[in-house]
């Protein structure tokens, strides 16, 4: 999807994940056994329905290149993190709906009477409750990303192993062979996926070898990290994308983060630069040339429109320009001549990292910078405060000798874009056309 989101194709791949999701529920009914009560009838197919959606998450987990290209690793990420919601809820009724429906069916929970079965019904209930806990609440919980993605897999998987597994042991509802099949195909594929991104994705990333070029200190303690590929083309990408960057002699850690390609995409190295805020951002000043490389990507559809009879509002907050200096960039290189407004917005010019690079990428004519500072020096004539509504219509004022189609890219704190989202739609600009790129997903 380059261009505009497309409705009619996120509705026609939305259709296809919840019918896949309800295939072991079609399943169940196509040759069910006769009917019991209805609470338990109820119980069952919001159990199956779960189950369904559980086994399809991995395909929205936004690391699959072929789904993510489409719709944004971003709104994926919140489209998985709902579904998930959503499939521990219903997966969690079922046992609450059938031990109302039947007290006695509690005993499937007692170890005494039944180990196996119990031991795994406690653990498939605890991974249930920790897996949308540890979602919800990792920041408060002070769990680093790292651990928390690590726990995630674990997690997905023990609940699409031991969640198919009672299904299949039930021995009710899925009982000939090919439901049984249809099940394990569909677990087999759920955990699959899950093992294909942890364990074969960084494996391949072997053969794709990259080093440290250099590291250069940016404004506001910022740093530009540029790697060359060793042995093969490099990466192909779209000005705005991003990839997950990992150091050392091994592409298997757990230490693998995202960041813009902030870079020219005619360039055969590539570029990105980090804010300090963490223990992986800190130890980015450690790096020396020469030093191993591993990327996997490139991941999102924060794109361009590339019809140049487009012009592009770009608002950005702090070290959110880094996807705009990729597209400005890259718009050099390749001598093409979208018009471009770039907001660029910081607390001071000490802190506006590439900004002076941004200025100059700014001077032709069709492409201007509006730099808003909210604690301007003394003699700042530029814009002042912070992004808000009068700031967005003088802007789209600017444009408005424009006669082409515009689209609007915002990248930065949440605040700020839900200010540029709000306005925009405030001033009759189809969603389809605005583009939004959050740097904090989970
Ligand atoms: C699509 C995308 C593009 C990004 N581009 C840039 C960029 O160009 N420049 C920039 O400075 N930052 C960018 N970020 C943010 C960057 O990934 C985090 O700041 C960085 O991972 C923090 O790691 P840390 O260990 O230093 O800090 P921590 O203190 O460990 O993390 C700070 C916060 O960053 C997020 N985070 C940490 N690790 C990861 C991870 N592996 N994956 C996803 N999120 C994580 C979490 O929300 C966490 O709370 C981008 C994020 C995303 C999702």
């Amino acid at each position: 999807m380059i261009g505009r989101y497309r409705l009619v194709h996120a509705l026609g791949w939305l259709t296809a994940l919840l019918l896949l999701a309800l295939l072991p529920l079609l399943a169940a009914w196509w040759q069910a056994p006769p009917v019991r009560e209805r609470l338990i009838e109820f119980g069952v197919s919001l159990g199956l329905i779960g189950l369904g959606l559980f086994l399809v998450q991995a395909l929205t987990s936004g690391r699959l290149t072929w789904v993510a290209a489409n719709y944004g690793t971003d709104n994926l990420a919140h489209f998985h993190r709902h579904l998930g919601l959503f499939a521990v809820l219903f997966v969690l009724a079922r046992p609450l709906l059938l031990m109302i429906a039947r007290p006695e069916w509690t005993s499937y929970l007692d170890p005494r009477v039944d180990w196996m079965r119990a031991t795994s019904l406690w653990t498939l209930l605890l991974a249930l409750l920790m897996i949308i806990i540890s979602s919800q609440w990792r920041s408060k919980l002070g769990l680093s990303y790292e651990h928390w993605r690590a726990l995630h897999g674990l997690l997905a998987v023990i609940i699409i192993v031991l969640g198919s597994g009672h299904a299949l042991m039930v021995d009710h509802y899925l009982t000939a062979l090919w439901q049984k099949a249809l099940l394990v195909v569909m677990a087999a594929a759920g955990a699959g996926l899950v093992a294909w991104t942890r364990l074969v994705r960084p494996w391949l990333l072997r053969r794709r070898p990259w080093q440290v070029e250099s590291v250069r200190p940016e404004r506001g303690g910022a740093r530009t990290v540029v790697l060359t590929p060793i042995g093969h083309q490099g990466l192909r990408f779209l000005p705005g994308q991003f990839a997950w960057f990992s150091f050392g002699d091994s592409p298997f850690t757990l230490q693998q983060h995202p960041f813009s390609l902030a870079g020219s995409t005619s360039s055969g190295q590539i570029c990105f630069t980090a804010d300090e805020v963490g223990d992986f951002t800190a130890s980015l000043k450690h790096l020396e040339k020469g030093d191993p490389a591993w990327v996997e990507g490139p991941f999102g559809a924060f794109i361009p429109d590339p019809d140049p009879d487009t012009a592009l509002l770009l608002v950005a907050g702090g070290i959110g320009v880094t996807p705009f200096a990729s597209l400005l960039r890259s718009f050099r290189d390749r001598g093409l001549s979208h018009r471009v407004l770039l907001v660029y917005a910081n607390p001071s010019p000490d802190q506006a990292a590439l900004a002076e690079e941004l200025e100059e990428l700014c001077t032709n004519e069709s492409r201007e910078l509006v730099h808003v500072l909210e604690h301007p020096p003394f003699g700042w004539q530029g814009a002042t405060g912070q992004i808000d509504r009068g700031l967005l219509q003088r802007c789209l004022d600017r444009l408005s000798d424009h006669n082409g189609p515009l689209q609007v890219m915002t990248c930065g704190p949440e605040p700020m874009m839900d200010i540029v989202e709000v306005a925009m739609r405030e001033q009759g600009i189809s969603w389809q056309r605005i583009y939004a790129e959050r740097f904090e997903i989970v």
